[in-house]
């Protein structure tokens, strides 16, 4: 590294950066309006406006990464959801209820200038139950005046209240550090306790996909759709079936199972779910209807299980519908519209006949091998020197900018830090990422290729 002109605690430093594996959960969680997600914003560091004027303003995205005192996690904002038909105890539990079981740690927003009232109690009474480590955010408090007021928090029996001002900043930084304390290195509940035990499949995909036809199928028994209001049980939300012999762990089948009729906030509710429920996944099944053109909501689901860094593997249902020319079609579809999943190993079945049910596992098993593939750091570079020498960068500004060496930093999904002696433009990280699939396979993954430039 010192002869090509890097400092070797840069290099260090950069494959340390790039080499964390999944990043710990922090839910951020509370009633409406208390502030969840101008905290959030806090968090996370960004001036654009998450929080919304408009009530029952939908948002997509509901995790985010953040990074306080040099240490990387995942947030989990449940601020996008505004009460809706289920009544707003029910409707906060329900959301809260998500985001907890997904959590490795919680942020608890209260507003401590209207004190905690019954729905409060309630969401108190859910992390109890969770027993998850608890930060109690007394948000509100804007000045020395309100200190008073989050003390009476301590009621709460959570501990200590953290009087924040999520809007003006004040209280922020104690608060995270209190964070940072409760929240583990890496994800524990799903990952850490997890080591030779199954492995664990979120089978998501939008409403009527045929999600929970497909798990009846495989579990090879008829399951009751409860008809119910989530938040209201709490039934076990993941379960173990055998497939191909072996014993999977499928997380939030209960989401799966539950029909919640929503009115507002539906798709919201929909896109936490299936946020939480691929946090807890190592790999993420993405179902999709195949006798319906591929939606924007399809892509969304695909993009954040990729944006997670999951292993994945589309399963296009319903397969006996189709007819030659929507099979025609379909293929056009996905070349057009799931290109950034191309690597990903496909299934076509069909959950009504049972067409295929065999081939999920071998695909998933693929998928999982390319998530975990490690590259030596001399195969890696005997390729790199390979590529370089018959692919030069295009030259810019009369230099060309050269891969000088590269490592694989982490797994889980593929992390590789490549060190160049120049900015490397966009379309040859594209082409080296393309050149790394077909020599190494990663099947299934998506991979992460950071690069360092000299200074
Ligand atoms: P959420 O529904 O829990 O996500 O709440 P929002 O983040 O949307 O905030 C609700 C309202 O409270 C907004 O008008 C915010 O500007 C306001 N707010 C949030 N945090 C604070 C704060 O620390 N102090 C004050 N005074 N207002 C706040
Ligand atoms: P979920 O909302 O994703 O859980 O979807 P469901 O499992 O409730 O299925 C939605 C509808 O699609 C139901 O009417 C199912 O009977 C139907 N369905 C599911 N899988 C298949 C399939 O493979 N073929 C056909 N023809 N219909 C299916």
């Amino acid at each position: 590294a010192a002869e090509e002109g890097f400092d070797i605690e840069d290099v260090e430093g950069a494959i340390e950066a790039a080499g964390h594996g999944p990043l710990p959960v922090l839910a951020v969680v509370g009633r409406p309006n208390v502030g969840k997600s101008t905290l959030v914003n806090r968090i996370i560091g960004r001036r654009e406006a998450v929080v919304e004027d408009k009530p029952g303003v939908t948002r997509d995205r509901v995790t985010y990464e953040a990074e306080w005192a040099g240490r990387r996690f995942k947030v989990v904002d449940t601020g996008g959801w505004e009460q809706d038909v289920l009544g707003i105890d029910a409707s906060v539990a329900a959301q809260a209820e998500y985001a907890i079981e997904a959590a490795d740690a919680v942020v608890f927003v209260v507003d401590a200038k209207v004190g905690a009232t019954d729905t409060d109690e309630a969401v108190v009474r859910l992390l109890r139950k969770a027993g998850k480590p608890v930060v109690l955010c007394a948000n509100k408090v804007d000045g020395p005046s309100g200190e008073a007021d989050a003390a009476y928090l301590w009621n709460l029996g959570l501990g200590e209240p953290h009087p924040v001002s999520a809007l003006h900043g004040r209280g922020t930084g104690d608060m995270l550090d209190a964070v940072l304390e409760a929240l583990p290195e890496a994800p524990a509940q799903s990952f850490g306790t997890a080591i030779g035990g199954p492995r664990r499949i979120a089978l998501i995909g939008r409403p009527n996909v045929g999600k929970s036809s497909l798990l009846n199928k495989v579990a090879g028994e008829e399951r009751v759709v409860v008809n119910e209001l989530a938040g209201t049980t709490r039934d076990p939300v993941d379960e173990l079936i055998e497939l191909g012999g072996v014993t999977w762990k499928f997380v939030d089948t209960a989401g799966i199972r539950k029909r919640v009729h929503l009115q507002q906030g539906a798709d919201y509710y929909a896109s936490l779910r299936t946020a939480a429920a691929v946090e807890k996944a190592e790999v993420a099944v993405i179902l999709i209807d195949a006798a319906e053109n591929i939606s924007v909501q399809d892509q969304r689901i695909v993009t954040m299980a990729v944006e997670a860094g999951r292993a994945v593997v589309l399963a296009f249902n319903k397969w006996d519908t189709l007819d030659e020319e929507r099979r025609y079609y379909l293929e056009r579809e996905i070349e057009t519209e799931l290109g950034q999943v191309a690597w990903a190993p496909r299934v076509n079945v069909s959950a009504r006949t049972g067409r295929h049910m065999e081939k999920l596992v071998p695909a998933i098993e693929t998928a999982l091998a390319g998530w975990e593939t490690r590259v030596p750091t001399g195969r890696l570079n005997a390729f790199l020197g390979e590529l370089v020498s018959a692919h030069p960068h295009p030259v810019r500004g009369g230099k060309q900018p050269r891969i000088l060496f590269g490592t694989q930093a982490g797994t889980k999904p593929p992390r590789f830090v490549l060190f160049a002696s120049g900015f490397i433009e966009a379309g040859y990280r594209r082409f080296i990422e393309r050149r790394l699939r077909e020599e190494f396979g990663f099947e299934g993954t998506p991979i992460h290729i950071s690069v360092r430039v000299r200074e």
